[in-house]
């Protein structure tokens, strides 16, 4: 007589930490196959708490994409690391991604001497492996394994996608027993608004580089649906936080923000999958990130 074995079903909630840069976000995208986390080469972009669902044959990740941690005295920045050990605190799995080509640094410390307060076991995922010679990661995974007790090690290169479903299968067989607990064909449980806005503020970012810092955030006022005509209307404030800076997100006779709403209409035509209207408009809110309200205001809140 024989009885069937069936594995089983899998499920909970996984926390992606790490320093600004080490690949956070193309990790997650890269997993879930779209883009719902916004990546660019500069520090601190993803601020909130991301979402992502991946459904696999045995079982459901939750992902969370944390801010990147690192210490910092303002209070956008202590938010952010606040919300990164938050996130840690309440979930089935930690997964940190350092950087193959950086070496085992100080900045790990101080985010390891954190998670080993947590209750929460803590794989770490050697991100950017393209980057470095094979022979240079046997050392590297080492002088990791003597530092902290890691339920696993993984390499893998989110860009290339090398190592990432082997990464995929580890997760998995790390959590705990559980249904899944969103329907299989939803990637995010973010808002499509939210979502928008973020695309807004990465071309916002990416075509400003250095000469707007970080307090850039965008506000979707409206979003109209307009089925006969496959179309999405969508109006979007983006706030600066100084009038010198509304000057240059405009650019020389409306230029740049004409071109920022080109790029972010491409993607968010692409992310919705209909055409879309989309209508930018730029307002100042002076200092917002100095201030605990603007912080509010714009979606930073405490637990
Ligand atoms: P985050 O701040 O941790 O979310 O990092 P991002 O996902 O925004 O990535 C930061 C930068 O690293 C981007 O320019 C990515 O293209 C790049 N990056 C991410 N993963 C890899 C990788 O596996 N290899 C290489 N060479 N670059 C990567
Ligand atoms: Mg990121």
């Amino acid at each position: 007589m024989t009885t069937t074995e069936t594995t089983p079903f899998r499920s909970g909630f996984v926390a992606i930490v790490g320093r600004p840069n080490v690949g956070k976000s193309t990790l997650l995208n890269r997993i879930l196959g779209q883009k719902i986390a916004i990546t660019t080469a500069k520090p601190q972009t993803t601020r909130n708490r991301i979402l992502g669902i991946h459904t696999l044959a045995g079982g459901q990740i939750l992902f969370l994409d944390t801010p990147g941690i690192h210490r910092g005295k303002s209070p956008l920045n202590r938010f952010m690391v606040e919300q990164a050990f938050a996130a840690c605190s309440d979930v089935d799995l930690v997964l940190l991604l350092v950087e193959a080509d950086d070496p085992v640094g100080g900045g790990d410390d101080f985010i390891l001497e954190q998670l080993g307060r947590g209750r929460a076991p803590v794989m770490l995922v050697i991100n950017k492996i393209d980057k470095v010679r094979p022979e240079a990661l046997l050392p590297l995974i080492d002088a990791y394994r003597r530092r902290f007790a890691f339920k696993a090690i993984v390499p893998v290169s989110a860009l290339g996608g090398e190592g990432v479903e082997r990464l995929v299968e580890v997760v998995l067989g790390g959590l705990p027993e559980g249904p899944a607990y969103y329907p299989e064909d939803m990637v995010t449980d973010l808002p499509e608004r939210f979502i928008v806005a973020e695309m807004i503020r990465e071309q916002v970012l990416n075509k400003l580089r250095d000469e707007v810092p970080y307090g850039v955030a965008v506000e979707v006022e409206s979003f109209t649906e307009k089925p006969e005509q496959e179309l999405v209307v969508i109006q979007a404030a983006v706030f600066v936080e100084k009038d010198s800076h509304k000057g240059i997100v405009l650019g020389k006779g409306g230029a740049m923000i004409r071109s920022i709403g080109q790029s972010a209409r491409k993607e968010i035509e692409r992310f919705l999958g209909t055409r879309v209207y989309l209508e930018l408009f730029v307002k100042v809110q002076k200092d917002w990130t100095a201030s605990e309200r603007g912080l509010r205001r714009f979606g930073y809140h405490g637990k």
